[in-house]
């Protein structure tokens, strides 16, 4: 479950940034080809925040799709799964969004 590290550096960089003050909400954006299941790093999230400032904050989750940009047809497309696959058949792509994983906002205090 590679969900649990992951949202250990996220937790640990939210305490960070919270310096003392209680974290009320944190908000993630998280790529749909980062292949993490959200209900998965809820979980991770009440496990790790346990003991911290961060303990009983709010974990709100954006998964936006991934996009790509197919270089045998020129096309951009949207890439919902792992498969990186043009609908033109072509594996010749490249991935332009979806990898991304940010603490977008948090709520202290
Ligand atoms: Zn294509």
């Amino acid at each position: 479950m590679h969900e649990l590290s992951i949202t250990q550096s996220v937790v640990d960089a939210v305490c960070e940034r919270a310096a003392g003050r209680p974290v009320r909400t944190v908000r993630l954006r998280v790529g749909a080809l980062t292949a993490v299941v959200p209900d998965a790093m809820r979980f991770c999230f009440d496990l790790t925040t346990a003991g911290t400032v961060a303990e009983g904050a709010l974990l709100e989750i954006d998964q936006p799709p991934g996009t790509a940009h197919c270089r045998a047809c020129e096309r951009d497309f949207t890439l919902t799964d792992l498969v990186l696959l043009c609908p033109c058949g072509s594996a010749d792509v490249n991935i332009t969004s979806g990898r991304e994983l940010q603490i977008v906002s948090m709520r202290v205090g």
